[in-house]
């Protein structure tokens, strides 16, 4: 059962539009799993259309609506966009992950970067520069290193479920940390763990861990 869920301001920022494409991504990524925070997210786009529907009409110039078009037209057909783009992943992991997060990996095999000896993370591009995009795999009973982080990090559970210092988290489950909270997550022992992150800044292993930073390598997308 999900338990974590992102908070409201977090959710009217994602209704508004104003959330950039990777958090953004985070959040449609629980919707997939929150039947409670999908609801809240409709009523939010309710109350935006209402008040849009009470606001008074402005005057605007005769040509908007042409602007507009041609607006449309020049848009890139292949820009990432969180509700269309063509699934194309064959990873052998892909199968077993959301449909909706399927659409954003790239063609052929995810490249898994070596993080720790449980650990792997591999980056999914679309097209950022202020966020990393990434699934972290933890094998089953695998500890992460500790590490606290420089920015803040969004993780969504896909599969499997880990847990830290402050609880367990099973699939859909949205957990936030802010810079400077430490902590070591470990997957459970029987299944691996799949988590999608969003990164807006390199995170930092403590103490010795430090010199061996393999977190240091921040790629946005
Ligand atoms: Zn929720």
């Amino acid at each position: 059962m999900v338990t974590r869920h992102p908070d409201t301001d977090l959710l009217v920022e994602y209704t508004s539009g104003s959330l950039s494409l990777a958090p953004s991504i985070s959040v449609t990524t629980h919707l997939q799993f929150c039947e409670n925070c999908s609801n809240a997210v409709d009523s939010l786009n309710q109350l935006g259309g209402d008040i849009l529907e009470a606001a008074e009409a402005v005057p605007v110039c005769e040509d908007l609506f042409e602007k507009i078009l041609l607006g449309i037209d020049e848009g890139s057909p292949e820009s990432a966009s969180p509700h269309g783009a063509k699934i194309t992943a064959v990873d052998a992991i892909s199968d077993s992950l959301p449909r909706y997060v399927q659409q954003f990996l790239p063609k052929g095999k995810l490249r898994w970067r070596f993080l720790s000896p449980s650990l792997r993370l591999a980056t999914i591009s679309v097209g950022e520069d202020r966020h990393e995009l990434a699934l972290h795999r933890i094998q089953a009973g695998g500890k992460a290193p500790e590490h606290d982080h420089n920015g803040e990090e969004i993780t969504v559970v896909l599969t499997g479920c880990f847990s830290d210092e402050d609880g367990v988290y099973q699939p859909g489950d949205f957990i936030v940390r802010e810079p400077g909270d430490v902590h070591r997550p470990f997957a459970a022992q029987n299944k691996e763990c799949i988590c999608l992150s969003v990164l807006s800044a390199p995170i930092k292993l403590t103490g010795l861990k430090r010199v061996f930073n393999p977190f240091m390598g921040f790629s946005p997308s």
